[in-house]
């Protein structure tokens, strides 16, 4: 397993900054070198990094969790679509309606990859520890080096 390429110790870790874990979560790259893919299709998922070997689904149902986000967002997108539209804009809520609805199916279906993405980064970056669990035991050692957390 080749745990970073540059030889940086630092270069697989957690994302260090909420910034770092967007950054890397709307990229859809492993939260924890940044380099490898997570997805080779448009929902297949790669099982770990083929980079730094993280393994992405840390439990059965994980990914549950990126409902959570995926949902969430719909509804604040669909809310504040509809205020803005039927009280600042004024336009007739039979003309509104149809688009809310299509972009209520549409969007979560867009939005899937990027809110398990999110989801995995940000908690990489919430739970750093547990994060480091999904390395392999080497990988673990050489992480764990650069955080004086642990
Ligand atoms: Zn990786």
């Amino acid at each position: 397993m080749q745990i970073k390429e540059d030889g940086d110790p630092g270069h697989c870790q957690p994302p260090d900054s909420l910034g770092q874990a967007f950054r890397r979560g709307l990229s859809l790259r492993c939260p924890l070198c940044g380099g490898g893919k997570l997805f080779t299709g448009l929902i297949s998922m790669e099982s770990s990094c083929g980079r730094c070997g993280f393994r992405y689904e840390r439990g059965p149902g994980y990914f549950l969790g990126s409902t959570y986000i995926n949902y969430g967002l719909t509804t604040l997108l669909t809310t504040w679509t509809y205020i803005i539209g039927r009280f600042v804009l004024e336009i007739d809520q039979r003309t509104m309606i149809p688009g809310i609805v299509a972009f209520c199916v549409t969007f979560p279906v867009v939005f899937f990859r990027y809110a398990r993405s999110l989801w995995l980064s940000l908690d990489c970056y919430f739970d750093k520890e547990g994060a480091v669990e999904g390395l392999a035991p080497e990988g673990q050692e050489s992480v764990k080096k650069t955080f004086k957390d642990f």
